[in-house]
């Protein structure tokens, strides 16, 4: 009897706890390309997020004319502590905080995001309704893993110099680079606002348009082939020397591209 009352007790505890914490566990579901992790949170989501992967997918694959390596994780998370707890683990950094406006990361194996359904309450910047720019984001991070998938350092973690390329990389294959922000970086070469080396390409409120347009004027100029050539390399020497041309000259004629346009 004092075991069928303590069991009663147990179960009601775990339907009172069901019901105050929702199932934030971990479901799978496998795809050609990928598995995707989610929440009991994103049922209602899932398949807008199928469709947002599917065409990113698609454009990475036209954009380089190849397929993925490999197959790859896609996470789901249902607020910002689920993936800072993930980024803190797969970096190393216990007391990592991500910035509000960072809502998702990508390598070779995996690819995390908040749930975008959910950035307008638990990120700045991002609104999942503008939906162009939401397909440009997940596009971005698909470029980071198929990128990944062919660089020296699957991770990134050893890549030196290179985050220009990178992300400018990610930024261009996406769609991002677009009219608006070319503009941008137009009136900062004739302001005489762009940073002197390429290390300070990635950074400041310009990073999108100087990253994204260094690399959209490296295909221009040498061609898609060479670009693909590029992605093992984890040295901004190297990138140079395949190139066969100093920081000082590329970032030159980059300049030159961009007055033309
Ligand atoms: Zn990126």
């Amino acid at each position: 009897m004092k075991s069928i009352l303590l069991l009663l007790i147990g179960f009601t505890a775990l339907a009172l706890m069901s019901w105050k914490f929702p199932d934030n566990r971990w479901k799978v579901a496998k795809y050609k390309n990928y598995s995707l992790y989610y929440t009991s949170l994103d049922n209602q989501n899932k398949e807008a997020y199928l469709t947002l992967i599917n065409n990113g997918l698609g454009s990475v694959k036209s954009f380089f004319n190849s397929p993925y390596r490999e197959t790859f994780d896609v996470y789901v998370h249902a607020n910002r502590h689920s993936l800072d707890s993930t980024w803190q683990k797969d970096w190393g950094m216990p007391d990592f905080k991500s910035e509000c406006w960072m809502v998702a990361s990508g390598v070779a194996k995996k690819f995390d995001m908040i749930s975008p359904a959910r950035w307008d309450s638990e990120a700045c910047e991002h609104v999942y309704a503008q939906t162009i720019k939401t397909q440009q984001l997940i596009t971005h991070e698909l470029v980071h893993v198929f990128h990944g998938q062919r660089n020296g350092s699957p991770d990134f973690s050893t890549v030196e110099g290179l985050d220009w390329f990178v992300e400018g990389l990610a930024t261009y294959a996406s769609g991002q680079c677009d009219s608006l922000r070319i503009a941008e970086v137009k009136k900062a070469i004739a302001e005489n606002k762009i940073p002197k080396g390429l290390d300070g390409f990635w950074s400041g409120k310009l990073k999108y348009g100087l990253s994204g347009s260094l690399v959209m004027f490296i295909d221009k100029r040498y061609g898609r082939a060479k670009l693909m050539e590029l992605l093992p390399f984890t040295k901004r020497e190297q990138v140079l020397a395949s190139l066969n041309i100093t920081e000082a000259a590329l970032l030159d004629q980059w300049k030159g591209y961009i007055d033309s346009l």
